[in-house]
């Protein structure tokens, strides 16, 4: 529908090119004058009758367009609509007579949230007829051939970089994808399709005019390149015009339908496209002398009327009103300079405007772009791309770092980093100032990724799965458990209030089974919360941390996002665990934290007793704190957790979602020396620890046979499994754990074959370089034998495929 009405616009826009946009430019002041005012009316008068929003907004300051209109000027006493009413209020700006054959858009949401808005099939038209005719002004002629760096965004790896469309005749090149190494391939395609136009954004199409230089002369045909969508730097104006020869055409417009301002041949200004909408410019305090808000209201989109809509741009006026010299009747506009929204906000509060950096950048010759990202208030990365060839980048660095620091003053981290690679947004744009939420270290980082959601899925439709991709239980061993909980969920008063900040009979039980006295224990919201609390007490800001990998990716993540730099030890369980070196790395190395565990996962491999404590020495020596996870403990059963009273610097976490089979009530504890678990109970919230899970741990280890046998049956299935395993040939590792790490090059495939029967397993190959790795949980006798006769079934489906190929060839 969308895709149709955009084609129909087309058609529609060029017709209205043709028979009317080409020829206002040429009307009389008296006949442009009165088309404004009766549009202007026509938009408030419908927009009152049709809409909530603008009836209750007209009504309360007592007017009436129908009977008080009386020209432009009465604007100035109806609102503003800002960005944020039309998202709280869309609704309310709806006019339902207008609903059929309008289209949804939205903004992209460079600078906030992206705002959705309707649009009248006949206003795509118009606003298309507005672009035919700004091309025009470049001599284009329908079906001209042209090339868009822009428009097209490939929806995954096996989709080309570019592609023909045949209506348009046009090129279309995701600007997305456009860096030096693209630069090459996009340069000798465009070259061989000889375009006479180039539609971009212009932060892309100066990439492109960068590296395109050499070939400079081969682009004899080029009529002319029109911009849009991001503010046109003047930089970016003589880059591009410098390769290629022609002129840029800039055209400033809007997923809003408000407002179109265009250059034309004489390249004097920017002509507002008066029969588009009508615009005003206010000042504003905070802006220099000659530059202004853009407000403006719509006249050809009656679905959802913009009336004073505050665009966040700033436009410069002329000095003096003087006509064009290519004779239109269009007024100008100096320059669009930017958005008013587009700034750095210094840690004292200061707003400094995009355009500030630019007049900054523009003093530098030797560089091409640059990009501002500030994290929060106080960190700041400019990036800097150099023209190609360039060299001396040091001093530049120095130099634009203190031109920076002199304007953000003192309070801001900067970091000046050489790069072409900047940071788009979905559309493909590059706006020079952006503004994250976050810190620069949870922004950039990789975040925890939490893997398949298919066992839930599967579960939803109603249809059995084998759940042996996270290492869970099959089931809660114990049957107290439920009981425990029905009894908490039947008492009323439990429910609603917090619980109990100490509980001594859940604390005392864990400390008993643990081996420790209880001042050692710390109850966690899953051992996953007390990764956090070891990261928030310990960790700050350019400290170092190692971790044993491969491991549980979560270790990486919460310290990278405090801003620590982790580097890892690697053991792919080939040979024996080498304890010397890692003990030497400590030394040498000596980070603040230390991750391993023990039983490692996704390999299964034990450190026993001696090598921890050699390991353990080392941290104490340096400063370290040795986190050991034993999630897999009870597996195996061998453990460090006691040695938490002679040491000073050791945490172990625990966690009830493996083997007691809690995993959904979130139960975790470290064990811990004093000095550092004091230091996370000051950040620890002990209210965090749900009363249901604490219930459910006591029942747990109330019921040591229930436990034993469950363990029982993990051995004996996981026995099976490796006889499985062995029958078949494949490579498995030995695992202290219950899981079953193998190695099958075409791990895709089967994980693929297994999940056609809703038997997930865990695809760990990225942790072995490529080679393929796949981890089973073994979780109890039905998922193993499950496994089995799936896994089974896919080995003799492919040895008769091969015997197949094998007769045939
Ligand atoms: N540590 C390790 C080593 C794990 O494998 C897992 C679960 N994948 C966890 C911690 C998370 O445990 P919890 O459910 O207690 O947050």
């Amino acid at each position: 529908m969308k895709q149709a009405i955009k084609a129909a616009a087309r058609l529609h826009g060029w017709t209205i090119h043709k028979r009317f946009l080409s020829r206002t430019p040429y009307w009389p002041e008296d006949r442009r004058r009165e088309y404004i005012e009766r549009h202007l009316k026509a938009t408030l008068v419908r927009a009152y009758e049709g809409t909530r929003h603008y009836r209750e907004a007209f009504d309360a300051i007592g007017f009436d367009p129908r009977v008080d209109f009386r020209g432009p000027e009465d604007l100035a006493r109806l609102p503003i609509l800002t960005k944020d009413q039309v998202r709280a209020n869309a609704d309310a700006l709806i006019d339902r007579r207008f609903l059929r054959f309008s289209i949804e858009a939205s903004t992209s949401g460079t600078t906030g949230e992206p705002m959705k808005m309707r649009l009248n099939e006949a206003y795509v038209a118009f606003d298309t007829g507005c672009i035919f005719r700004h091309w025009s002004w470049a001599g284009y002629r329908w079906r001209d051939r042209m090339v868009a760096l822009r428009s097209y965004v490939p929806q995954s790896d096996r989709e080309p970089l570019w592609r023909y469309d045949r209506a348009q005749n046009t090129l279309f090149f995701s600007a997305y994808h456009l860096s030096p190494e693209t630069c090459e391939r996009y340069i000798e395609e465009i070259l061989k399709f000889q375009p006479l136009y180039i539609r971009a954004y212009p932060s892309s199409v100066t990439v492109l005019a960068e590296y395109a230089y050499p070939v400079r002369e081969k682009f004899h045909a080029l009529r002319g390149i029109f911009t849009s969508s991001e503010t046109l730097l003047p930089t970016e104006r003589e880059t591009i015009e410098r390769t290629f020869g022609k002129k840029v055409f800039n055209w400033y417009g809007m997923t809003e339908p408000v407002m179109v301002i265009t250059e034309c041949e004489a390249h004097e200004g920017m002509h507002i496209n008066w029969e588009y909408g009508f615009p005003e410019f206010l000042p504003s305090d905070d802006l220099p002398e000659g530059e202004y808000r853009l407000v403006a209201t719509s006249f050809h989109n009656p679905v959802m009327p913009f009336i004073r809509y505050e665009t966040g741009d700033v436009v410069r006026l002329p000095d003096e009103d003087r006509p064009c010299s290519c004779g239109r009747n269009m007024p100008l506009v100096e320059t669009v300079v930017g958005r008013k929204d587009e700034c750095i906000i210094t840690p004292d509060g200061r707003r400094l405007p995009s355009v500030n950096f630019y007049t900054l950048f523009r003093k530098y010759e030797e560089i091409l772009r640059f990009q501002l990202v500030q994290y929060g208030r106080a960190e700041v990365v400019a990036k800097i791309a150099p023209r190609a060839g360039v060299t001396g980048l040091e001093a530049i660095r120095s130099r634009v770092a203190e031109e920076l620091r002199a304007r953000m003053g003192p309070g801001v981290a900067l970091e000046v980093e050489v790069t072409d690679r900047f940071v788009t947004n979905r559309d493909g744009k590059t706006p020079p100032i952006l503004r994250r939420p976050g810190t620069r270290a949870v922004e950039e980082r990789e975040a925890y990724r939490i893997s398949t959601q298919q066992a839930w899925a599967a579960a939803r439709r109603g249809e059995e799965a084998h759940k042996l991709d996270w290492n869970e239980a099959d089931r809660v061993p114990s049957p107290r458990v439920r009981e425990a909980l029905h009894r908490l969920i039947d008492s009323d008063p439990y429910l609603c209030w917090y619980p109990e900040a100490s509980t001594p009979e859940a604390e005392e039980r864990i400390a008993a089974y643990a081996g420790v006295p209880v001042e050692h224990v710390l109850l966690v919201h899953g051992s996953d919360a007390g990764l956090d609390l070891i990261a928030a007490a310990l960790v700050r800001e350019g400290d170092r941390v190692l971790i044993v990998t491969p491991t549980y990716d979560n270790f990486r993540a919460v310290v990278e996002q405090r801003g620590a730099s982790t580097s890892f030890f690697e053991y792919v369980g080939k040979g024996e665990f080498p304890v010397d070196a890692l003990v030497e790395r400590i030394g040498r190395e000596a980070p603040r934290v230390v991750y391993l565990t023990n039983p490692n996962n996704p390999i299964g491999y034990v450190l026993d007793g001696p090598d921890l404590e050699r390991i353990l020495r080392r941290c104490e020596e340096v400063g370290a704190v040795l986190v050991v996870d034993e999630a897999y403990y009870e597996f195996c059963g061998k453990t460090i957790a006691d040695r938490a009273t002679a040491f000073s610097t050791l945490l172990v976490a625990r966690t009830f979602s493996k083997a007691f089979g809690l995993a959904g009530l979130r139960l975790g504890y470290l064990v811990g020396s004093r000095p550092v678990l004091d230091a996370l109970r000051r950040v620890h919230n002990p209210k965090s620890v749900t009363m249901l899970a604490k219930a459910a741990a006591v029942a747990s280890l109330e019921d040591e046979e229930s436990l034993r046998r469950y363990l029982e049956e993990v051995r004996v299935a996981k026995a099976r499994l490796y006889a499985f395993l062995e029958g078949r040939g494949i490579e498995a590792y030995p695992s202290e754990a219950n899981f079953v790490l193998i190695r099958w090059d075409d791990a895709a495939g089967l994980i693929e074959a297994l999940a056609a029967r809703n038997i997930l397993v865990r695809d760990r190959t990225a942790y072995f370089h490529g080679a393929g790795h796949v981890r089973i949980t073994v979780n109890g006798l039905a998922g193993v034998d499950a496994v089995i006769e799936a896994m089974g079934a896919y080995l003799d489906a492919r040895a008769e495929a091969s015997g197949a190929l094998h007769t045939r060839g």
